[in-house]
């Protein structure tokens, strides 16, 4: 398993590979299971059907690293138009933002000051950026960026983040989050780190999370577990109920297109469920990293491509 994993990491920074999935037809038939289409009203549609059933939602416009402060603004763009539509549609969502996409590669300066704009925005449109958490070479400025637009008084409560409980540092940076009142996003993490910064051992990654769980939803602040895995949903479930804490007062939160199932199962319960709507021309590094946590979704992504 951890072979695939590994390959299907690699192909996901393969660029011949990426450009010619992302304009082939057949590519974007794939990748619909995950991606929710490649337009901004594409997003928005399935965004209603997801609030229709009871789900939030947060929207992420795909694209990594850009090269250019022009290129970092233009996918800027795409979310202040999204935080217009989001309040037009009266849509119960947020939306989810990259910094690299936001040029934090060319300058902290330059993707710190969008992301504040966006705050801004948020703020102004009674809404909330989420900023993901990309390798580990880029916790710390992320960190500091978010602290520091946190600590603006007209934007505190507009901007979170997300930590990745496979990191060692992640029990530290949860403490000093909490001090500073900001919303957190517990994941797993997705990329692939070393051992000198991460836990290699799914059993340590996992435990971890349990702890750095329990640390979030023992404080006042709203936060939101992001997670597929049933043990860690439990775990989480049966810490809120010891300590009396409302079904409402944190959400779970699960990407489109993975475990269905168990995301209307939570609503039922009456937990609040958040989905991850990705939608977006550039796709396929996202798609890659879906099918890197599961290898086993290729044989199901086959399976439905041949029935259809
Ligand atoms: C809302 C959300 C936001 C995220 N944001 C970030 C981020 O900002 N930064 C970051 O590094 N990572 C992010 N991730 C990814 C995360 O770090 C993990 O890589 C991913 O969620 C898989 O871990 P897991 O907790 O689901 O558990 P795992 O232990 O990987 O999986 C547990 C079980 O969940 C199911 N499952 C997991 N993944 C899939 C899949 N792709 N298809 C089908 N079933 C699956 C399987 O049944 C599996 O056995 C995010 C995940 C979610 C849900």
């Amino acid at each position: 398993m951890a072979v695939l994993r590994s390959a299907f990491i690699a192909l996901s920074k393969n660029r011949a590979l990426r450009s010619f999935s992302e304009s082939s037809a057949m590519g974007r038939k794939l990748s619909s299971r995950f991606v929710a289409g490649m337009e901004l009203d594409d997003a928005l549609r399935v965004a209603e059907a997801v609030n229709r059933q009871g789900m939030l939602v947060t929207l992420d416009s795909l694209g990594e690293s850009v090269t250019s402060e022009v290129e970092a603004h233009q996918a800027a763009e795409i979310y202040h138009k999204l935080l217009d539509a989001i309040a037009a549609r009266k849509l119960n969502a947020n939306v989810s933002v990259k910094l690299t996409q936001m040029g934090l590669e060319l300058s902290p300066e330059l993707s710190g000051g969008i992301a504040e704009a966006l705050a801004r925005h948020a703020r102004a449109t009674g809404n909330f950026v989420r900023i993901d958490m990309e390798d580990s070479s880029l916790t710390q400025v992320t960190l500091d960026i978010v602290r520091r637009i946190q600590a603006l008084p007209e934007l505190r409560g507009s901007i979170g983040i997300v930590i990745q409980a496979y990191l060692y540092r992640s029990q530290a940076d949860i403490e000093q989050l909490l001090a500073d009142g900001i919303r957190v996003r517990l994941c797993k993490g997705a990329y692939k780190e070393p051992a000198e910064v991460a836990f290699p051992s799914k059993a340590d990654v996992d435990k971890n999370y349990v702890r750095l769980a329990g640390m979030l939803l023992d404080s006042p602040v709203y936060h939101g577990l992001a997670t597929h895995d049933e043990a860690m949903i439990a775990a989480a479930k049966r810490f809120a109920s010891r300590l009396q804490i409302d079904r409402r007062r944190f959400e779970f939160q699960m990407l489109y297109g993975v475990r269905r199932d168990l995301q209307k199962k939570l609503v039922a319960e009456g937990y609040s469920v958040r989905v991850y709507i990705p939608f977006g021309r550039e796709w396929y590094p996202y798609f890659m990293r879906r099918l890197a946590e599961r290898p086993a979704n290729v044989l199901f992504l086959a399976r439905n491509f041949f029935r259809s």
